[in-house]
């Protein structure tokens, strides 16, 4: 197969930043994608209801003309968010989903939440409500290595939470281990995975071997091979529970190349070719589809779009730039290790 019709994907997790480097980097979504979720870790985060209106019209102002994209607002869920805002938010259409941070789990989250039972009249009104919490699923506590936190956080924070609380829909964001994908694949419902690109083609070699690689560096940090297999497994597996959320995360290169990098992989303008190479590799082009365009809006209760795009396997391998100006600094483009046929056309 070199010629492939799917409806136009959605990315169910993504970071656009503000000012200078959202207008440097929002052509590269809304080229490809209808909608987004988009995170709320600006500085300051996006926590009230009128804070997401303001930062969806800066949004909206941003997007290069002639192109349809629809952001899907979150909030960030802090220890003095109201639930009648919540609330409020859901009700207008303006809010897709809340987010929650553990406190210092990465880029700009030090507003998070660090006892959860402050959060949880937000979060029974959520459960009321049927919006759906976004998390970001590791502990942070110091004592827990790094490539543990996921695991840890399931067992002592998610697990708990949904016994407390089943009627919230979860979704666990950018899933890196296999334990996260078990966990999705044993639960009895109202809980699902979003997967990075990137989390699907490196693991923390790419990161250590060879010399320190800041640009594969991110959070939650890519974990051993075993666990890169189980998230290739589940996404190419057609199962509704797993969709794209790239966490597409761009920091300036001065920013990443330093002494204590940032997290954060770019990789929104070659996603779409990314994922084509390794759903073909898995021998799963069928499901690509799935993957990037059906089983998000099922799971966030949106009609999937009505719009196609077309991949096409090229004889020559497809080109992107190494890095991408902004207004506020060259941002690296993930790079794959490997060339890249499939070009959207
Ligand atoms: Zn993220």
């Amino acid at each position: 197969m070199s010629d492939l019709v799917i409806r136009r994907p959605d990315d169910w997790h993504l970071h656009l930043r503000d000012g200078a480097m959202l207008e440097g980097v929002i052509g590269d979504t809304s080229r490809h994608f209808a909608r987004a979720i988009i995170m709320p870790n600006l500085v300051p985060p996006v926590v009230t209801t009128a804070d997401a209106d303001a930062y969806r019209e800066r949004i909206v102002k941003a997007i290069p003309g002639g192109d349809r994209f629809e952001p899907l607002m979150t909030l960030y869920l802090t220890e003095h968010t109201e639930a009648d805002d919540v609330a409020r938010g859901k009700e207008s259409g303006l809010i897709t989903a809340v987010k929650l941070y553990p406190a210092g789990a990465t880029t700009n989250s030090h507003g998070g939440v660090r006892d959860l039972d402050k959060v949880m009249p937000v979060l029974e009104r959520m459960a009321k409500i049927g919006l759906p919490l976004c998390v970001h699923g590791e502990v942070t506590t110091p004592e827990v290595d790094i490539f543990d936190r996921e695991a840890v956080f399931i067992e002592t924070v998610l697990d708990p939470l949904r016994q407390r609380l089943p009627e919230l829909k979860v979704t666990m964001e950018h899933v890196t281990t296999k334990d996260g994908i078990d966990y999705i694949r044993s639960s009895s419902g109202n809980l699902a995975g979003s997967i990075t690109t990137h989390h699907l083609i490196i693991n923390r070699n790419a990161i250590l071997v060879g010399g320190i690689k800041p640009h594969y560096y991110c959070l939650p940090v890519a974990k051993r091979e075993s666990h890169r297999l189980a998230l290739r497994a589940a996404a190419t597996s057609g199962d509704a529970r797993f969709f794209l959320g790239t966490d597409s995360a761009p920091h300036v290169d001065p920013l990443k190349e330093c002494a204590c990098g940032c997290a954060g992989i770019y990789t929104s303008i070659n996603t779409m070719s990314c994922l084509a190479h390794v759903f073909e590799e898995e021998g799963a082009l069928d499901r690509l589809e799935a993957f990037a365009s059906l089983n998000g809006p099922a799971w966030y209760g949106l009609a999937p779009n009505e719009e196609t795009i077309r991949l096409i396997k090229r004889a020559e391998p497809v080109t992107f730039p190494a890095k991408i100006e902004t207004g506020a600094g060259p941002v690296t483009v993930f790079d794959p290790m490997f060339p890249l046929y499939w070009d959207v056309a």
